[in-house]
């Protein structure tokens, strides 16, 4: 098959024929027909990720067809449609039983614990306990970007947010995942404030149901501009990114008792990040991280889609073939870019 593969962090990553992949006992092997492109592949290449290891091959939001199964999976088929959310779980471990998968001690990740989807076919562990099968009609594209981003923020919103009607939500950071944010917290009847240094991810909000936007590139204080917006502050705040600026901002924008979701990664050398916690004392703030969603709530969120409430498919701005791929994966450290790029590995 064809694959992206890098084998130096930060180095060249190019598309070469490597061995098909083959399913373990308990796992699939999915034909990959769309795969979103997202900030943390470029994390992954840039050697960020202490899970990724060399050669390797990024991509994690993919949909596609089921080409094999184990002879231990019992619950899908050859030529079944699906997606799978980026953290696969194992089904076995506490966090697992308690319905947790998305925090599974025993985790795996495509595209950063083993090879990923900018390929055309990728291996994906513990398919009865990952796949999430596509509703009819749903493009590869759009579903794809379920895995990561979407899924991401539907959790960080709805689940871990606890998104209120009425409520005002701030959403530092508008690329994939921000803008999902938006529009699911738009459409559970919050009030929704973009914070972003691109006009063109601000117009891409206020499309997707901002009440309020904040141009981040000429706003030295964004957390003030918000509290200004909002009457004093936001009740639930995002930080998208992932910086610890926009972290600061997004917990700097809230009202006392307001939750701060942190869902944009935080790498940094030693592993912390400097948080504003004087003010979660004084204000009696809620600080919350969000990690991906499990495959057993899809279905929720599916039928908001099916019902047209939620546009995932809004969020895809451009389709390439696998050829442009380390382009693109290179162009995200400079040019992160509004709306989701989808890989289709088998076009030309
Ligand atoms: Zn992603
Ligand atoms: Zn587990």
């Amino acid at each position: 098959m064809r694959a992206v593969v890098f084998e130096e962090y930060g180095g060249p990553a190019e598309v070469r024929e490597v061995p098909d992949p083959v399913p373990a006992g308990h796992g699939a092997v999915v034909r990959v027909e769309a795969t979103g492109l997202c900030r943390s592949d470029w994390h992954g290449w840039m050697g960020h990720d202490p899970d990724v290891t060399l050669p390797h091959v990024p991509g994690h939001e993919l949909a596609g067809v089921v080409e094999a199964v184990g002879e231990r999976v019992t619950g899908w088929r050859p030529g079944d449609r699906v997606t799978v959310p980026f953290v696969c779980a194992c089904g076995g471990c506490p966090s697992c039983a308690a319905g947790d998968q998305q925090v599974c001690e025993r985790q795996t990740q495509p595209g950063f614990h083993h090879w990923g989807s900018f390929a055309q076919y990728v291996a994906l562990d513990h398919a009865d306990v990952n796949l999430v099968a596509i509703p009819d009609g749903m493009a590869y594209a759009t579903a794809a970007a379920l895995g990561c981003r979407f899924a991401t923020a539907f959790r960080a919103v709805v689940q871990q947010g606890r998104v209120a009607a009425g409520e005002w939500v701030a959403v530092h950071g508008c690329g994939g995942v921000g803008l999902s944010a938006v529009m699911i917290a738009a459409a559970s009847g919050a009030r929704v404030v973009a914070v972003d240094v691109s006009p063109r991810a601000l117009e891409l909000a206020r499309s997707f149901g901002a009440a309020r936007c904040v141009d981040a590139a000429g706003v030295p204080d964004t957390a003030a501009a918000v509290r200004e917006l909002t009457g004093g502050g936001a009740h639930l705040s995002l930080d998208a990114l992932g910086s610890p600026a926009t972290c600061a901002a997004s917990v700097g924008s809230l009202r006392r008792r307001g939750r701060h979701v942190q869902v944009g990664l935080l790498p940094s050398p030693d592993g912390t990040t400097p948080v504003p916690l004087a003010r979660a004392i004084a204000l009696e703030l809620e600080l919350l991280g969000s990690h991906g969603m499990a495959a057993h709530a899809y279905p929720g969120m599916l039928e908001l889609v099916g019902a047209g409430v939620l546009r995932p498919e809004l969020l895809v701005t451009r389709t390439i073939p696998l050829d442009a791929a380390p382009a693109a994966l290179a162009a995200l450290g400079t040019a992160p870019g509004a709306g989701v790029t989808v890989i289709e590995p088998w076009s030309r």
